[in-house]
């Protein structure tokens, strides 16, 4: 990303916040996926089911439409399955739009059609979620979000802890690059301040891309808040503890 953007994407989220100052009985975790590959709503999703977790699914409709089918990108079965099981869908844009160049016209037109294409599968369902495609974030983008859904979340690292910025949720990328001591320390932190550490990955495959982690990688950091009991939960039952508006 280049200065220019790195600036604009900072003022963007000093100006443009939805701060709430929450304290949280227990730490919470929450564990998504974005785009989302076939491979996070197989591989990933049954690990999860493995130890009755949920996960939420950023997901642009788009990318699966547009995609070369041998790459994999998920079956419409998957988004019903996740519905049915209590799972979240949560809305990554329609054609995983870039921020930083679009009109705020075809941001609209975009997210409405994410919106729209899933209601041709699942016709009740809405998104109340919202993630930032390359985390690019803008002042106008920003507050359309905001108005919109209940949250957004980033691709900044951090522990979401009082206050929370529900227009900026910080999150960990669990990334090929990333070792598990940084994962558990990251745990470990989020139980010593009783805040909301939110896991983000995308495919989840032995041979995995640089933004995606190995299964045995995943169900080890799964197991490390299985064996301390921690409260997992969707990003969307998150936000109900936290007590924010619908
Ligand atoms: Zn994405």
């Amino acid at each position: 990303m280049n200065l220019y953007f790195k600036i604009k994407r900072a003022i963007a989220c000093f100006l443009i916040q939805e701060k709430i100052k929450t304290k949280l009985d227990e730490p919470l975790i929450s564990f998504s996926f974005d785009d989302a590959p076939n491979s996070a709503f197989v591989a990933g999703r049954s690990i999860l089911n493995k130890y009755g977790y949920k996960a939420t699914y950023y997901i642009s409709l788009g990318i699966r439409e547009q995609d070369n089918p041998q790459k994999g990108y998920f079956e419409t079965a998957h988004l019903k399955e996740v519905i049915a099981e209590g799972g979240e869908l949560a809305c990554h844009t329609y054609s995983h739009i870039h921020f930083y160049t679009s009109s705020i016209k075809s941001l609209q037109n975009d997210l409405e059609e994410n919106q729209r294409k899933l209601n041709e599968i699942l016709p009740e369902y809405r998104f109340s979620n919202f993630s930032y495609p390359y985390g690019e974030q803008t002042i106008s983008g920003k507050v359309l979000v905001r108005s919109k859904f209940r949250s957004a979340r980033s691709v900044k690292a951090g522990i979401n802890s009082n206050p929370v910025d529900l227009n900026n949720l910080r999150a960990l990328q669990l990334e090929k690059s990333l070792t598990l001591e940084k994962a558990f320390e990251y745990i470990d932190q989020t139980i010593a301040q009783k805040g909301w550490l939110i896991f983000y990955s995308h495919d989840i495959q032995d041979d995995c891309s640089s933004w995606g982690c190995t299964p045995s990688f995943f169900e080890q950091v799964v197991k490390y808040c299985s064996d301390r009991k921690l409260n997992v939960r969707t990003i969307d039952q998150g936000l109900d503890l936290l007590k924010v508006r619908k």
